[in-house]
């Protein structure tokens, strides 16, 4: 099936054309016919799978409908929710590239940076609204943005928002939409909640579930290097020395380990940059375009930051560290392998790493291969005293951030209850 077949306009074929998409991607081809017909749909798609063409499609092809029927609207037409700053600002991208004539307005509202510009966009007037859950509760609270205008949801990487406790913010804004819209949900995974939240929000949607980690896992090469804690730096600039590698992203746990190999890696001499929940949302914005457009070769990521990051034909990611849920795994290795294009997806594992790791091959069904010829191969020897307690404090400080993350939601949580709830 060519773009043709879908029932595109024949300005979005041009964009699209323009583009170089060939062929629709499975989720194109599942989701942007019924879309376009204005039924709800529920894709079970992660990031490389095309998905966000595949909302914004037949979402700018809405608009381009009601301004040819001479149609005045007073306020946005779409609201589409991520996860992310980073994805949200991604799928502005999307909007702009597919961008037909005139020009569909939009607004990208997230936390990290001053409402003052968002603000000022939203009066001036948009089409659409792209949001993180927060920022956008937020500037309900304060009067300053109102959805009742709204025909076209879109919740995307809806599992992720659920993992990073907004719930409450969705709820928050799905009673503030009006009943009569189109939904469109997108979630990497399946789980209970995913369904719940579902059969909450869609009538009768069509559902388009793609066998998508088959589909990636066959277009990413998957190593293992075994070795010990103290090697593991020196293993990574040895990895780093291979010309093929042009970029990567290099994951680690922590947004504190994230900083530190950084600054390791700068030492000595590789062009490198970290991006994580803690940094300015600017400084955050320029590492990301740092490696968009090729002036660093490394970017050390955290999950959280990295989850959405898009880079055209990006060959390779390398977990330094390795996670202890096989699902971000998952994640982690889709950001090579998208849209076709083949990848390698390297882990350096130490041995108190391993049981993740077996646990990461039992859930994909497959052995990672590995590599065994390099010069810091895995010791038998147990951790020194000093290793251990390193090892132990990087452990604590994982439980930490952890404890304080969902400790910083409940407050938030509370806080929003208290705003809200009814004054005497
Ligand atoms: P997404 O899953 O939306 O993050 O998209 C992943 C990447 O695939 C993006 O870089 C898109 O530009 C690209 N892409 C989307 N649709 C197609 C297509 N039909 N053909 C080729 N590349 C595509």
């Amino acid at each position: 099936m060519s773009f043709g077949n879908l029932g595109l306009s024949p300005q979005l074929l041009n964009r699209i054309d323009d583009l170089g998409f060939t062929e629709p991607t499975p989720i194109q081809k599942g989701s942007v016919p019924p879309a376009l017909e204005g039924e709800d749909v529920l894709g079970i798609a992660e990031t490389g799978s095309g998905k966000t063409a595949a909302f914004v499609l037949p979402m700018i092809q809405q608009i381009e409908k009601f301004r040819e029927n001479g149609q005045h609207r007073k306020g946005a037409f779409a609201l589409i929710l991520s996860p992310t700053r980073e994805l949200a600002t991604q799928i502005q991208e999307t909007i702009d590239d597919l961008q037909i004539h005139p020009k569909v307005k939009s607004v990208v509202l997230v936390g990290g940076v001053s409402q003052h510009g968002q603000v000022q966009k939203l009066k001036a007037g948009v089409d659409v609204i792209v949001a993180t859950p927060g920022r956008l509760v937020d500037l309900m609270q304060q009067g300053l943005v109102r959805l009742g205008t709204i025909e076209y949801f879109v919740l995307d990487e809806a599992d992720r928002m659920l993992d990073l406790g907004f719930k409450r913010e969705i709820d928050t804004i799905t009673s503030k939409l009006p009943r009569n819209k189109q939904t469109l949900l997108f979630s990497a995974t399946m789980p209970d909640s995913i369904r719940t939240m579902s059969e909450k929000m869609l009538r009768k949607p069509v559902l388009v579930e793609l066998a998508s980690k088959s589909h990636n896992k066959e277009q990413i090469e998957q190593q293992l290097y075994l070795t010990n804690r103290p090697d593991k730096k020196d293993l990574l600039l040895h990895i780093l020395e291979n010309p093929e590698i042009e970029q990567v992203l290099v994951f680690t746990r922590t947004k504190h380990g994230a900083d530190r190999l950084c600054r390791h890696l700068v030492k000595k001499k590789v062009k490198a940059d970290a991006i994580h929940g803690d940094k300015r949302q600017n400084a955050r914005d320029r590492a990301l375009s740092d490696f968009k457009e090729n002036r660093i070769r490394v970017l050390v990521a955290t999950d959280v930051a990295s989850r959405g990051i898009d880079i055209q034909a990006l060959g390779h990611v390398i977990n330094y560290e390795i996670p202890n849920e096989p699902e971000i795994y998952v994640h982690r290795i889709g950001r090579v392998g998208r849209a076709g294009l083949t990848g390698v997806a390297i882990s350096i594992a130490e041995p108190e790493e391993l049981v993740d790791l077996r646990n990461i091959e039992k859930h994909q069904k497959m052995n990672i291969s590995e590599i065994k010829d390099h010069p810091f191969p895995q010791t038998d020897k147990p951790m020194t005293a000093t290793e251990k307690k390193e090892f132990n404090k990087q452990k604590n400080l994982i439980k930490l951030a952890h404890i304080k993350s969902s400790r910083e939601n409940a407050k938030k949580k509370s806080t929003h209850k208290r705003k809200n709830s009814p004054k005497r």
